[in-house]
């Protein structure tokens, strides 16, 4: 076993992993990541783009209503406010670091996305935002004589101290050989969890590992029903499903059905702009059918907008498929989780030493639903916060307690996960019953007492997805991304207070 020590422990390379490390200095940072993160992190795929309120006429209290109107009164207004007032710093960051927002004659080239009521979103590279954010953080971190980046470990557990705290992890390394993490401080910024769907436009790095690993040390979780699903993923065999952005619907595409009518005729007043969570459902129940959906974005491909979208259009055409000539075929894919590990305003969980920013946290900010291009947001203004609070505390020693090791966990393959993905999503989609999750959790619970002693990793997912499911039994309402057929309405009486 390789053993290490170091002062923090940064886990995941992502855009809040690599902020919370350069903000940390002049801590000693350690980051690892379980692959090259420019191959597998959702900051890298992200296309759309970063909101900030820094257009003509906009401000922080018109993002701000914006985020609450989509979190659906569920989000914690004071941490989407805090957030919100720190974008235009954000942005300033990251430009600092040699990100290069595109730029119109008067300042910033701000987009319209929906939900947003005023063009706010920027956008670097066209629609390759998050490489190009990414990119720019590596570089920087790459400099930083604080940091040490270490790829190809992946992180399969906690180590707890001695004194109930977080004292560093254990990872595997690509050979399987075990690498040992002793650490004062600890920071989780591994992701989302789409890998837990069969179908998914996040990176085979997501599976929710982070937050498994922190729930199964008894961290305070919330949120963990509120699953959003992208209506227009490209329907391939692909794992991850290819996405084709949203704002091509803003642009003027639209989604058909099998007969070739306009599938959000009479759904939603906004018809193709209706809220994420609307069309999602749309698609999926026409899926439930087997019925095929497409989307239309010949209006788009054939106008002088088109160059805004060159990575749809080599996603299209590096499918055989030309989008300028016919509609392609889309599917609903698990895209992002607003819920995560419980963090106060600067990144701590309650477990002593262990920290946590970007999707695997819940700050309260997106409550039931995500605005777009929110995410990206967050994880930069609090994977900064983290690093800065951080870099001005005081040092712990912390002594990780004895603990089994156990051997290589094989289990960390999301194929090998096939039965639980599937599980999920027959009753953890975007439309929900209550019939259907109490047999998904029985199934997830039977796959469990299946499971072989040393499958640590598939046992914490089930155990995550066990959580998921309860979760959204518990929430006897619809809300946002949280849908369930069986009871329709909003419970006023759940509003966030
Ligand atoms: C296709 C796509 C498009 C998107 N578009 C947008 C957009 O336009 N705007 C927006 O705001 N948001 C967008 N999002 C969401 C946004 O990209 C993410 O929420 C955000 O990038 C998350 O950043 P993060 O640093 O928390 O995680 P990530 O960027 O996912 O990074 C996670 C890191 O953790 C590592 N990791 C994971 N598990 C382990 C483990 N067990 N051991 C070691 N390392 C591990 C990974 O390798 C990776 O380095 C999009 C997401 C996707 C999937």
């Amino acid at each position: 076993m390789s053993s290490i020590d170091t002062d923090v422990l940064v886990i995941g390379a992502g855009a809040a992993g690599l902020c919370a490390a350069i903000s940390a200095a002049p801590r000693r940072v350690l980051v690892v990541s379980a692959e090259d993160p420019r191959a597998a992190s959702s900051t890298a795929l992200a296309q759309g783009g970063i909101a900030a309120p820094l257009g003509v006429g906009d401000s922080v209290r018109s993002q701000w209503a914006d985020t609450l109107a989509a979190g659906c009164h569920t989000s914690d207004r004071r941490a989407a406010l805090r957030i919100i007032r720190a974008a235009a710093e954000a942005v300033r960051f990251l430009s600092g670091v040699g990100v290069r927002f595109d730029h119109g004659e008067s300042g910033w080239r701000v987009h319209l996305e929906a939900g947003h009521s005023h063009p706010r979103v920027l956008h670097a590279e066209g629609d390759r935002t998050g490489s190009a954010i990414l990119a720019a953080l590596l570089a920087h971190a790459a400099g930083c004589g604080h940091i040490e980046l270490l790829s190809g470990v992946r992180v399969a557990m906690l180590l707890a101290g001695e004194e109930g705290d977080i004292a560093g992890a254990l990872g595997f390394d690509r050979a399987g050989g075990p690498v040992r993490i002793s650490a004062r401080e600890t920071v989780l910024a591994t992701g989302g969890l789409g890998g837990l769907f069969p179908s998914t436009t996040n990176g085979r790095h997501a599976n929710g590992d982070g937050l498994a690993m922190a729930l199964s040390r008894g961290a305070r979780v919330a949120g963990l029903e509120f699953v959003q699903f992208h209506p227009t993923a490209l329907k391939t065999s692909e794992d991850p499903a290819p996405l084709l952005t949203e704002a091509l619907r803003g642009a003027g595409a639209f989604l058909l059905d099998a007969r070739g009518d306009r599938l959000m005729a009479g759904v939603h007043p906004l018809g193709d702009l209706a809220p994420r969570d609307v069309v999602a459902r749309a698609v999926w129940e026409r899926g439930l059918r087997g019925e095929g959906v497409w989307l239309d974005a010949t209006p788009v491909f054939r106008s002088e907008r088109a160059g805004e979208f060159p990575l749809a259009l080599h996603t299209c055409r590096s499918h055989g498929l030309d989008p300028a000539r016919e509609p392609v075929p889309i599917t609903a894919a698990a895209h992002y989780h607003m819920g995560g590990i419980v963090v106060d305003p600067l990144g701590r969980t309650d477990l002593p030493g262990l920290w946590a920013c970007g999707e695997v946290a819940c700050t309260g900010m997106h409550g039931a639903n995500r605005l777009a291009s929110n995410s990206l947001l967050e994880a930069v203004v609090c994977g900064r916060i983290a690093g800065a609070s951080l870099a001005h505390s005081s040092p712990v020693l912390r002594r990780p307690g004895a603990q089994g090791e156990g051997a290589a966990d094989l289990s960390a393959d999301r194929h090998g996960g096939a039965a639980l993905r599937a599980i999920m999503g027959r009753c953890m989609g975007p439309l929900r019953e209550g019939g259907e999750l109490q047999s998904g959790l029985r199934e997830l619970a039977e796959l469990r007492e299946r499971l072989a002693p040393e499958a640590r990793t598939a046992r914490q997912r089930l155990d995550l997805s066990m959580a998921m499911v309860r979760s959204a039994l518990s929430r006897r309402e619809s809300r946002g991304a949280h849908w369930r057929s069986d009871f329709p309405h909003r419970d006023p009486q759940a509003d966030a207070r």
